[in-house]
């Protein structure tokens, strides 16, 4: 890996028309093998709702391609400002140039998405990358560095497969960007490895992300996106809604409605309902039962209470009020768990949110100016959702990433070209200019000048 990043790391940028040729090409080659993907995440999973693979990680990244391809032109253009008027008629400009080799971490939720999306940045950066896929969804990493080795040669972009040891030995690469899709837990380990390089990283990290539902909001519209953003990917998405806040006269109503809207979506949950994803693994799996049996029957609300087990598919169930204290309201689910909290009021749901980590999104669901503008402006989170789940991901100019514990930097759009890129500070002196002035020696007409100029 370090001969790779070195050999790489004396290479130059790519030239504008090389970004645009890789991109086009790697627009081509998703186009070209969906079904590809489709399949192999599919296998990696168990079971993975084919259109859910083609709207977050086919769609998706053939938009973000379509939208970086037509205004890169504009991005790589020098910023040009004039100078103070103390140095003029010299320039100045800032110009936007690769860092070098980037590394890209990912994580297995969204195994294709969230390696074709930073790579996306990187090559519009004119950047070189080193890509390490996540070793739980292997049929898709090996189809990622397949794909990927068409699409560009060795030296351009490098896939490294391998385990939670190779992805170690990875972050403490000296790479010139480091961007990490994954836990907070390993978020803080690859910062730390990425420090004794002094590596800059962008960290799109994870942890609960809160709904709060307002007083004369409609329930059945809440319940109908919250279900849609829940059960996609049956939980696994790091802005699913995590939890939801709501008064406590409307628990019961808000309960029936989530029933009756996931219903809709999944007449079925068993293995014929080609909609419905599975949990990625048995692990995961495990560890989301230990979650339930911390509760107590009365808390526990299945949508399906007929429904036994198939392998890993786990069918989705609704937490009526449970305790703070319950590993279920201390960690990110990242399953189909729902819990609902009862609250007195938007004041009360708000100061509970500020009791923890900083969302990487807070969804509200409120026709209410004030409302909406007191929460956006009382909370902090790397996104505000206004009445919809999930589909502000998909907006080419916002740009996504957490704050505190959900992560730093963001990407996407424009803000993922200046992220892979340094922004160059440049100044062009002039041949006439007025340096001679304020140089030494100080005579007593520079010293007034210097002083007239104080
Ligand atoms: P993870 O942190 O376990 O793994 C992510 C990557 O880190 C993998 O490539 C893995 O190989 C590597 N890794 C794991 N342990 C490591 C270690 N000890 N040292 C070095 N590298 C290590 O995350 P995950 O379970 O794959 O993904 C789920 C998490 O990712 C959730 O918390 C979710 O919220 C988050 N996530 C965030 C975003 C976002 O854009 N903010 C998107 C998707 C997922």
């Amino acid at each position: 890996m370090q001969s790779q990043l070195s050999q790489m790391q004396q290479l130059p940028a790519l030239t504008l028309e090389q970004r645009l040729g890789r991109l086009k090409a790697l627009q081509k080659s998703i186009q070209t093998n969906k079904q590809l993907i489709i399949d192999a995440i599919n296998a990696d999973y168990g079971q993975r709702a084919a259109s859910e693979t083609l709207l977050a990680e086919v769609l998706v990244n053939l938009e973000d391609l379509k939208h970086t391809i037509k205004h890169l032109p504009r991005w790589v253009k020098a910023e040009k400002w004039t100078a103070d008027w103390k140095f003029w008629p010299s320039r100045c400009a800032i110009i936007p140039e690769a860092k070098g080799v980037v590394g890209i971490m990912a994580p297995w939720n969204y195994p294709f998405n969230l390696v074709a999306g930073p790579l996306t940045a990187a090559i519009a950066g004119g950047n070189r990358v080193m890509i390490k896929p996540s070793e739980i969804t292997p049929k898709t990493a090996e189809l990622i560095q397949s794909l990927l080795s068409d699409v560009f040669s060795d030296d351009e972009v490098f896939v490294v497969l391998g385990d939670v040891a190779v992805a170690d030995e990875f972050s403490r690469l000296a790479f010139d960007h480091l961007l990490f899709t994954g836990s907070t837990r390993v978020g803080k380990i690859i910062m730390r490895n990425a420090a004794d390089n002094l590596t800059p990283v962008t960290l799109e990290l994870g942890g609960k992300s809160p709904v709060l539902i307002d007083r004369d909001y409609s329930l059945d519209k809440a319940a109908k996106s919250i279900a849609k953003g829940k059960w996609f990917n049956a939980g696994q998405t790091c802005i699913a809604p995590d939890y939801v806040m709501i008064e406590t006269n409307r628990v019961a109503a808000l309960i029936d409605a989530l029933k009756k809207h996931t219903i809709s979506a999944y007449p079925s949950i068993d293995n014929n309902n080609r909609d419905y994803s599975c949990v990625v693994n048995n692990q995961h799996f495990e560890r989301l039962q230990k979650l339930l049996k911390q509760l107590t029957n009365e808390q526990i609300v299945h949508v399906y209470p007929e429904h036994q087990a198939q392998g890993n598919r786990m069918a989705p169930v609704i937490v009526d009020n449970p305790n703070w204290q319950n590993t279920v309201m201390q960690e990110e689910i990242f399953g189909p768990i729902l819990p609902i909290i009862a609250v007195d009021d938007m004041t009360d749901a708000i100061e509970t949110i500020n009791k923890g980590d900083k969302p990487l999104t807070l969804y509200l669901f409120s026709n209410n100016r004030q409302t909406i503008k007191k929460v956006r402006q009382q909370t902090s989170s790397g996104s505000f959702a206004v009445n919809e789940t999930l589909v502000h991901f998909a907006q080419q100019n916002l740009p996504f990433g957490g704050i505190g514990a959900s992560g730093m930097g963001s990407y996407h759009g424009y803000q993922g070209f200046v992220t892979m890129s340094h922004m160059k500070s440049v100044y062009y002196q002039s041949r006439l200019n007025g340096n001679d002035l304020v140089r030494a020696p100080f005579t007593k007409l520079k010293k007034k000048i210097i002083d007239w100029m104080s």
